[in-house]
């Protein structure tokens, strides 16, 4: 018997990485192949209307379906990353490799962040960009997450993180993989404040995003299909030598395996994570701290979903 022998049918290959968000009048479906008018595909949040395959969208336009028209404001737009490591890959130089980046998403870095509300409520909210370097989490999207935390807990903002990314980048070694810790960190006393955060998981939400933040909200939402893990599929097949459940990582897979609490189609995101975040506002009597009123405007007499007065309307 041959060493080389190979004893079972060959793994499937993996899937063709999807080509960039589409340009032109009509863009072809990459599940159903259906063709679709752009301003149709717009419209529709960048969804199919045929199969409802979400397409991944930049950081921008994802911003926009998330929170209230208007409402957004940036911060720390400025942070650049440094190349610490004076790394270089088999093509180019990492600080060619972020330029590169830049000019074709129009961002300085893989995450946009700021204040904005959803469905009224304020928020601190973050959101990655797959389209920049896989969405990879460096040194700048780590401390934008950090920062937008420590915001949350300075302004008493709920935290909403979209999350669109590959994982930790490659390019800062070690540094990438700090962010982890930092942000973990950083959501503990997010906690211990009382307030609430929000995990939104695009296509796809992996390893080391995965592994930290990403999985750390109080509620955790998937868009459909969205690929949710820690190891690439091909990796864990070629290390256990077997074939993988359908669906494995999908969405539905891992809220079937209780990893993820819903699964939310893209056109109900805004509502329903307008939803929760009511419930978390009316819960802390408007994201106030446990001996404090709200800093924000917190009616007095709140009614419950009840129509009975909160109970705090009476004590002031
Ligand atoms: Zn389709």
């Amino acid at each position: 018997m041959s060493w080389l022998k190979r004893e079972r049918k060959s793994i499937k290959k993996p899937e063709k990485p999807r080509a960039d968000l589409p340009e032109g009048l009509w863009t072809k479906c990459e599940n159903c192949g259906e063709a679709l008018f752009q301003t149709v595909l717009e419209e529709n949040l960048w969804t199919c209307p045929k199969c409802d395959y979400h397409f991944r969208v930049p950081a921008r336009v994802y911003l926009g379906i998330l929170t209230d028209p208007h409402s957004f404001s940036e911060r720390d737009a400025a942070l650049e990353a440094g190349d610490p490591l004076g790394f270089r890959d088999a093509r180019m130089s990492y600080p060619d490799r972020l330029k590169t980046a830049q000019k074709d998403t129009g961002m300085k870095d893989g995450l946009l962040a700021g204040n904005a509300t959803i469905g009224g409520k304020p928020v601190s909210v973050a959101v990655m960009d797959f389209f920049f370097m896989g969405g990879s989490m460096g040194s700048v999207v780590g401390e934008k997450v950090a920062r937008s935390i420590e915001r949350a807990i300075a302004e008493r903002r709920a935290l909403v993180i979209v999350s669109a990314t590959g994982g930790a980048r490659m390019q800062e070694g070690i540094l990438s993989l700090m962010q982890m810790a930092k942000t973990s960190a950083l959501l503990a006393r997010l906690q211990a404040e009382r307030l609430p955060f929000v995990s939104v998981l695009a296509d796809p939400s992996m390893a080391g995003v995965l592994a930290s933040f990403a999985s750390l909200g109080d509620v955790i939402i998937a868009e459909p299909r969205a690929l949710v893990g820690f190891a690439g599929a091909r990796v864990i097949r070629q290390t256990i030598g077997q074939d993988l459940p359908k669906g494995f990582q999908r969405a539905e897979f891992v809220l079937e395996k209780g990893f993820v609490d819903r699964v939310v189609h893209r056109k109900r995101m805004r509502e329903e994570v307008g939803h929760l975040l009511e419930f978390f506002w009316r819960s802390t009597r408007g994201f106030a701290p446990e001996d404090r009123p709200s800093p924000h405007a917190f009616p007095a007499a709140h009614p419950a979903a009840d129509g009975t007065p909160a109970a705090d309307s009476v004590k002031r």
